[in-house]
């Protein structure tokens, strides 16, 4: 019977010595019927759970009664086995105990399974945490923006504002909006990350021209701030130059010198990069804050910063350097920081410069027109549903339109144009109701390829200027648009 049984039988003597142990037993426990026998088959039981064993197996002998408990086997092999132990006490015809008759029962898998719900459970505990902390965070992000704009908004309508007020007031909520503007781009940035939307587009470039622009484009910021600024780059041109997606490394470079400039109250930054074998190492070291030890892995991760008490203090999401970190390795390299609290950081990342371009001469940027050159004066249609973008669209494009219509649909546009052939320029929304914008520019191509049409989407996903072009329009252009960019669009395709 015992040779068939399910679960593992022992027997001992009423001083615990045993004397007889079946099949399963010696399965569960990996010992052999000799080892079983005897107080050896303790030694099989895991190294944590031993004294627990003994004493409560000690326990039950001198007191004569039941024991149960659950335990560990260790295995040869290093596996662990959790059972259920029970022993009853086996007595004679007079009640006197003359052994134990006891059981073990395989637990390893239910045990598993509790501990794999527990480590799902706290995941998930700490998955709400980060997300209430993100939500708190992206509510006061977006709310101090939204304040300065609604805020500085209403102070303009004051007529007895004097003019320098008024250019005051409009520089501010020019600054709110960019700060909201970057909070959102991160969040689509991470988003895109997260939904495994994001390209690689490989081109050639020339990091010496990258560093120095990036020098030029952060002395103001710097400068603002009493920094001192620099980079130490002294690459050849043949060895600064490398195949690599360009927004990428920028986003990465912009990122971290940013939050140089950002967390750094006096001294110096610099920017350097050097040329390592089959990669390029760059850092961007401060003179700031510094992060402590115990945080500087995880400032890498998703919406966190170093020091949750100290975050309102400066702004950000705690989203820059996860990002930054997902684009290094997707150029297959690594980001790390050494950084000592007080001193200063110097943040690290490789890039490969393995890789062979896509195209060997990197694809045709749209030309850098002069916008103070003359175009002829256009007749614009704006397809757009939203008011405000309509006019804000409106004033940008005034001094190169003799007339403009609009339409709120795609149908509407196609009819717009059906009866106005002579349309020069059309500036397509994508989201629209009734019909999108790509399927309006496919219809309006149907019978009017000559008309330009310029495509203006919410978000700048790497796949919407190849959606847009394939749906026929000539070029894109994201929102919120971009005057300047805008000008020198309506220039590539108008100007003299
Ligand atoms: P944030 O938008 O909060 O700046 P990041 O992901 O860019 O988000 O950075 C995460 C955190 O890492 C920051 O909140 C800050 O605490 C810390 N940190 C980043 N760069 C620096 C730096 N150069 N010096 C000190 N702390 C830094």
């Amino acid at each position: 019977m015992t040779k068939i049984s399910p679960v593992g039988i022992f027997h001992t003597r009423a001083d615990g010595y045993t004397t007889f142990v079946n099949r399963k037993w010696c399965e569960i426990s990996g010992l052999s019927e000799n080892e079983g026998i005897g107080y050896n088959w303790l030694k099989a039981v895991h190294p944590d759970d031993i004294e627990r064993v003994r004493e409560g197996w000690d326990r039950a002998t001198a007191e004569k009664r039941d024991s149960g408990t659950q335990y560990r086997f260790l295995l040869s092999d290093g596996s662990v086995k959790w059972v259920l132990g029970r022993a009853v006490p086996e007595l004679d015809s007079q009640n006197q105990i003359i052994g134990y008759v006891g059981t073990i029962t395989d637990i390893t898998e239910i045990i598993n399974f509790q501990h794999e719900q527990i480590k799902l459970k706290e995941k998930a505990e700490e998955s709400d945490r980060l997300k209430s902390a993100f939500l708190a965070n992206m509510s006061h992000e977006i709310r101090t923006p939204m304040n300065g704009i609604l805020g500085f908004s209403d102070l303009l309508s004051d007529p007895d504002l004097t003019s320098e007020e008024q250019a005051n007031y409009i520089a501010m909520i020019n600054k709110s909006g960019q700060r909201m503007l970057n909070i959102i781009n991160d969040i689509v940035d991470i988003s895109k990350i997260e939904a495994g939307l994001l390209e690689i587009q490989l081109s050639e470039t020339n990091i010496n021209d990258y560093t120095e622009y990036l020098y030029n484009f952060f002395l103001p910021q710097a400068k603002s701030k009493g920094l001192l600024l620099s980079v130490k780059n002294s690459m050849s041109g043949k060895e600064a130059t490398i195949t690599t997606d360009r927004e990428k490394l920028y986003s990465i470079l912009t990122n971290l010198i940013k939050n140089a400039i950002k967390y750094t109250h006096m001294g110096e930054i610099e920017l350097g990069c050097a040329r390592k074998e089959d990669h390029l190492e760059f850092y961007v070291k401060d003179t700031g804050i510094g992060i402590p030890k115990d945080r500087q892995e995880a400032i890498f991760e998703r919406f966190i910063q170093a020091d949750i008490d100290d975050c309102m203090a400066y702004q950000g999401a705690g989203l820059g350097l996860a990002i930054a970190k997902a684009y290094v390795e997707m150029l297959e390299g690594k980001i790390w920081v050494e950084s000592e609290e007080g001193k200063g950081s110097t943040f690290y990342f490789t890039i490969s410069c393995k890789r062979e371009p896509e195209h060997k001469n990197p694809a045709a940027q749209p030309a850098v027109a002069d916008i103070s050159g003359e175009t002829r004066k256009l007749k614009i249609l704006i397809v757009e549903d939203d008011e405000t973008s309509e006019i804000l669209l409106r004033k940008t494009i005034h001094k190169f339109s003799k007339e403009i219509l609009v339409s709120r649909t795609g149908l509407e546009a196609i009819k717009v144009n059906q009866s106005n052939p002579d349309i020069d320029l059309i500036l397509m929304d994508i989201r629209l109701p009734e019909m999108g914008g790509y399927e309006a520019t496919r219809q309006i191509r149907l019978f009017n390829k000559k008309v330009v049409i310029i495509a203006q989407t919410a978000f700048g996903f790497s796949g919407d200027r190849k959606k847009a072009l394939e749906a026929g329009c000539d070029d894109y252009i994201a929102k919120p648009i971009d005057t300047h960019e805008l000008q020198l669009l309506i220039q590539k395709y108008f100007g003299n």
